[in-house]
């Protein structure tokens, strides 16, 4: 199959982008150092691949990733690295699953649930879930007297991650890891786990590194510059040119709109065009070199996980030519 053959609007993904983040990413933290979100990609396959680069252990965001995780043979270390409440579908799979808590009722849900590791969530700066960094020695003896294993604290510093000045996101990611620290004092364990793909290159407090957007990456994260490639793009066609007036300067219409798009990073970019606005189906952009209708158009999202979540499967290309698709079969709930 051809890319020409696709139906637009179509997740596309450079191989050979692909493999040059997870190469890299794998180089800076080998083996079980990493630990990659699979929410910013939803599909068993990517992880997959990102185990033949050497993770062991995979972090979640949702119960349904966890159940995919286990179900496609991944499930050897799984981390749930958000609060659940309902944990009736946790307590029964077919892997080893550790659960963050913050409070003492997800604490005691996780028992009830019959989860039997957690992380201790320490809340990092950014306002979101986590403890206090205080009270995490406290939540920990909690656990453990509902009879949980303490793996250790998580906390992700995702304020920081898209920090624009390279030397302030080293400096703020060194202050709120040194509150994890701390936290970690109090409860023990062997893990400290946390980081983005903004501060993969920044934190070297962490036992585990939790990024997930450097696989595919999105222009958001490249407008900061953390390094990795982009190697995701919706594919969409051209549905309509309309000609410079006197009252409007020349610009086309492409068929990938916000729903195709994750749009709370802003608007797409399409290389050598200006991205004017989306609405529901189509993206509205004024290209530097004629556009004419049917034309091919790569889009690329400015934030890859809701781009991903609105998208079944994603075709894996090497230039015209799409070599694999693989379904983005953790999605929905
Ligand atoms: N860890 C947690 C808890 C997250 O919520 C996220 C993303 O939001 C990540 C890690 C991965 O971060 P990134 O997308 O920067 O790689
Ligand atoms: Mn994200």
């Amino acid at each position: 199959m051809q890319l020409g053959d696709l139906t637009t609007p179509a997740l596309i993904v450079d191989a050979a982008a692909l493999e040059s983040n997870l190469a890299a990413m794998a180089a800076r933290w080998p083996g079980e150092t990493l630990r990659p979100h699979v929410k910013a990609h939803k599909t068993t396959a990517l992880a997959a691949r990102q185990a033949a680069h050497g993770a062991t252990g995979f972090t979640c965001a949702t119960i349904r990733e966890v159940e995919g995780m286990a179900a496609a043979g991944l499930g050897a270390d799984l981390l749930l690295a958000n609060e659940v409440l309902d944990t009736r579908r946790l307590g029964r799979l077919d892997a080893r699953v550790t659960v963050a808590v913050d409070s003492p009722e997800t604490i005691e849900a996780a028992a009830a649930g019959g989860v039997r590791e957690v992380l201790v969530d320490v809340n990092v700066g950014m306002p979101r879930c986590g403890c206090r960094p205080d009270d995490a020695g406290a939540l920990a003896d909690r656990a453990r007297a509902a009879g949980l294993t303490v793996r250790g604290v998580m906390g992700y510093e995702g304020h920081l991650q898209a920090w624009p000045d390279a030397e302030e996101r080293a400096t703020l990611t060194k202050t709120a890891m040194e509150l994890l620290l701390a936290a970690h004092r109090d409860v023990g364990g062997d893990v400290v786990s946390g980081g983005g793909t903004g501060t993969s290159a920044c934190n070297p407090y962490v036992t585990e590194m939790q990024a997930g957007s450097y696989a595919l990456m999105d222009s958001a994260y490249t407008a900061a510059g953390v390094g990795y490639v982009q190697a995701l793009h919706v594919l969409g066609t051209v549905v309509h040119v309309s000609a410079a007036r006197p009252d409007m300067p020349a610009y086309a219409v492409a068929d990938v709109g916000l729903k195709a798009l994750g749009m709370d990073h802003g608007n797409p970019t399409i290389p050598g065009a200006q991205v004017w606005f989306c609405s529901d189906e189509h993206v509205t952009f004024a290209a530097d070199d004629p556009v004419r209708v049917g034309d091919r158009v790569l889009v690329i999202p400015a934030h890859v996980d809701p781009t991903v979540a609105y998208h079944d499967r994603m075709h894996v290309v090497r230039d015209e030519e799409v070599l694999e698709t693989w379904p983005v079969d953790l999605r929905g709930w």
